[in-house]
């Protein structure tokens, strides 16, 4: 079998491995191993969580530093979608070209993007402190799109249009943050492309590289590939008819003869005002499909802007009009360009701001008790840096009504900590503990509740309740005393309280 052919199978038996653990997460409820995404490295390092996502980044990493990019040409589930795109568009024979351009720094900025959010966990939880649970899915690993028409939209935007108009794996060079870090690590890998034999330079490797390499140029020039892009997809190996590379470990490249090799292509194909259209179309339609979509969706925005700053650049070339003619004599452009910005600003500023949107969002879910959704809503808000309590508040309260005890205390602590004089606050947290079955540190909240605010009868009522459960019901009068108006009420209650388990005993 053609090693393309190998690969794509491969890939796609990731993809239904995928599929099954979404069953086996969401469907029936075996929830013991969370996700697999380089999303880890923000739980690690974030807040010391070893999960499955975490130990899936380290698995990566090694592989990278042994092998290269391995994990980019056989193991990542978003490169099925890409090579299956392009084998589509292959059949119809549209053979898109390769682009080449400084635009992919876009990737790089969604890296510091991500890195930022260990930072902001560290703002809100302080130093990570290391521990395991594998099937624990911090915020940054459960946050992935469920939505059957956001994912849609990823394969025909990130894959379909994507690769039509940047070529091969235009995901992977423009979007993904995760290549540069990969690519860092390829620098030190050992097992690369290396040639084996005399090299005919007839080029067809450099014509079948998957990611645009000009494999026959590095092949004379080091002896083997040290473009940081190759992702030991092996088809070059496959498509030399000389026999010429091969797959091999050898001495570190880096170490001898070269430095460090970033992603940033030293060529590219345009000039530097159609580089600044990609960049900033890139951005911007990411930034704004943030605000309005969500987080993850930031992804499918930049596809979006680059594809519509490869269409104006196809516009600009397809009529030979260049930059500084449009903006030197054009001025019907200019006003049209000034009129878009001016909405676009208006909107912006005019909008509900957008953490009161998300927070709205997530009630919504509440109400209608679709916990899991309401939660993925909140988390998102507060990613994003959101510092509005009451989406803390509501966060706290979805854990709590979902039975997840833990995360909701977590949550408390951190608005107790902001707010360390509500009264509220320490019985809600109390309330937490008494249904997680910690009834001391229930009582302890209660208590520093009815010392913030003496008036609170509902936390005098749960100490009361807590006693009553305990079966002191000595202790528990004077608590009850101040919730009720009479005696007889009182004891009605406690009466009230014991009825059924005697019933029950009886
Ligand atoms: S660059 Fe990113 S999307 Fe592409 S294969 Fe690697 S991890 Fe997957
Ligand atoms: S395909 Fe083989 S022979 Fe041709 S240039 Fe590449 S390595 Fe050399
Ligand atoms: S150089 Fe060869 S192995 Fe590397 S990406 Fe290109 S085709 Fe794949």
């Amino acid at each position: 079998m053609h090693v393309n052919k190998k690969r794509l199978l491969v890939l796609f038996l990731l993809n239904i491995l995928i599929a099954i653990h979404i069953i086996l997460w969401y469907r029936l409820n075996y929830q013991k191993v969370g996700t697999f995404s380089l999303n880890g490295i923000v739980s690690l390092f974030g807040i010391g969580l070893l999960n499955s996502a975490a130990a899936f980044f380290i698995l990566v990493v090694l592989i990278t530093i042994f092998s290269g990019r391995l994990f980019c040409g056989w193991g990542c589930h978003f490169a099925f979608f890409q090579e299956f795109a392009l084998k589509i568009l292959n059949k119809f024979r549209i053979n898109p070209q390769i682009i080449h351009s400084k635009a992919n720094i876009i990737q790089y900025v969604f890296l510091l993007k991500t890195l930022t959010a260990v930072y902001e966990f560290w703002l809100i939880y302080g130093l990570p402190q290391f521990h395991v649970s594998f099937g624990d899915t911090q915020v940054m690993t459960v946050d992935l799109p469920r939505s059957p028409i956001i994912i849609t939209l990823f394969i025909l935007f990130d894959a379909f249009l994507f690769i039509y108009l940047l070529g091969s794996r235009a995901f992977c060079r423009y979007v993904c943050p995760w290549a540069p870090i990969l690519a860092l690590f390829d620098n030190i890998s050992p097992l690369r492309i290396r040639k084996i034999g005399e090299c005919k330079g007839c080029m067809t490797c450099t014509r079948n590289c998957t990611m645009g390499i000009q494999v026959h140029s590095e092949i004379a020039q080091y002896g083997a590939v040290v473009d940081t892009n190759c992702i030991r997809c092996l088809t070059c190996k496959g498509a030399c008819p000389n026999g010429t590379l091969g797959y091999k470990w050898g001495s570190n490249v880096i170490s001898i003869i070269r430095k460090i090799k970033w992603l940033i292509p030293k060529k590219s194909n345009y000039c530097w005002y159609y580089e600044l259209i990609l960049i900033f179309c890139g951005l911007i339609v990411a930034y704004f499909t943030q605000m309005w979509l969500g987080s993850f969706q930031t992804f499918l925005g930049a596809a979006w802007g680059l594809c519509f700053g490869m269409l104006i650049i196809r516009l600009l070339e397809s009529k030979s009009i260049s930059l500084k003619e449009i903006t030197l004599y054009r001025e019907k452009f200019l006003i049209v360009s000034l009129v878009t910005l001016c909405t676009l600003a208006w909107c912006w500023i005019t909008n509900t701001p957008h953490d009161t949107r998300l927070l709205l969002r997530g009630n919504r879910f509440m109400d209608l008790i679709e916990y899991d959704k309401a939660i993925s809503i909140y988390n998102q808000a507060l990613n994003e840096g959101s510092s509005n309590n009451e989406i803390r508040a509501m966060l706290a309260l979805a854990y709590k009504t979902k039975g997840d005890y833990n995360r909701s205390i977590t949550e408390y602590k951190i608005l107790i900590n902001n707010n360390p004089d509500n009264a509220a606050l320490h019985n809600n947290l109390g309330t937490v503990y008494y249904r997680k079955g910690d009834y001391d540190l229930a009582i302890e909240e209660y208590k520093k509740s009815t010392q913030l605010d003496t008036h609170l009868t509902a936390a005098y009522g749960n100490i009361g309740l807590i006693f009553l459960e305990k079966g002191n019901i000595e202790e528990s009068i004077p608590y009850l005393r101040k919730v009720f108006q009479n005696e007889d009420e009182m004891l009605k209650y406690i009466f009230e309280f014991y009825k059924p388990k005697q019933d029950l005993k009886g």
